[in-house]
């Protein structure tokens, strides 16, 4: 079976200042996410191995903690992605038009996203997801990496807000870490993802 890789950055360290500093965005990276990557490995090793050899295991413990590293490798993967040092402003086309039908204004939008990662509880993330079949975007709290998804949503866009996303720029304030957010998101990249599922 393939392993999961830390895929590479498309901008450089230190490409999202003044928003998110170097320092934050090389341990978030480096360290955060690559220890998802390791685990989720980890994992399917696991399996794999008690597979093979037929031990038993516990497996709602192990897939509890799969769930929990692959979504924080997949929701980290479309994190570095939606993000750019050209980001910012408000989204055009057919995703600016979705979100003002759904939202009524892409400031109401901006409002209630800021405020689902503002408030989701411990650690989480805020994410705007589409459903092929209603045709619908809703925005979506996402605890920890894996609780509260909805099975079948495409996620078009996500905002980390664990502590480790932030603490070294932003220390307590999250909310200022998610006012940043709006200055480096790349509408370019979410509205391909919005596209290539509508
Ligand atoms: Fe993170």
């Amino acid at each position: 079976m393939e392993k999961f890789v830390l895929p590479a950055l498309p901008y450089g360290y230190d490409g999202l200042e003044p928003h998110m500093s170097e320092e934050q965005l090389r341990l978030h990276h480096q360290k955060h996410h690559q220890a998802y990557v390791n685990g989720a490995n980890a994992l399917l090793d696991k399996l794999s191995d008690a597979r093979k050899n037929k031990t038993d295991f516990d497996v709602k413990a192990v897939l509890k903690e799969l769930s929990f590293n692959m979504g924080g490798h997949v929701l980290h993967s479309l994190f570095w992605k939606n993000l750019s040092p050209k980001g910012g402003g408000s989204p055009g086309g057919n995703l600016g038009k979705a979100i003002k039908e759904a939202f009524g204004s892409f400031e109401q939008f901006k409002k209630e996203f800021s405020q689902a990662a503002v408030s989701v509880e411990g650690s989480g993330w805020a994410a705007l997801a589409f459903c092929r079949k209603s045709k619908h975007l809703f925005v979506m709290q996402v605890e920890k990496h894996n609780l509260n998804v909805y099975p079948g949503f495409s996620i078009l866009m996500v905002l980390d807000a664990w502590e480790h996303a932030y603490y070294l720029d932003y220390r307590n304030e999250r909310a200022k870490f998610v006012e940043a957010f709006w200055s480096i998101i790349d509408w370019g990249e979410v509205s391909r993802r919005f596209e290539s599922n509508s």
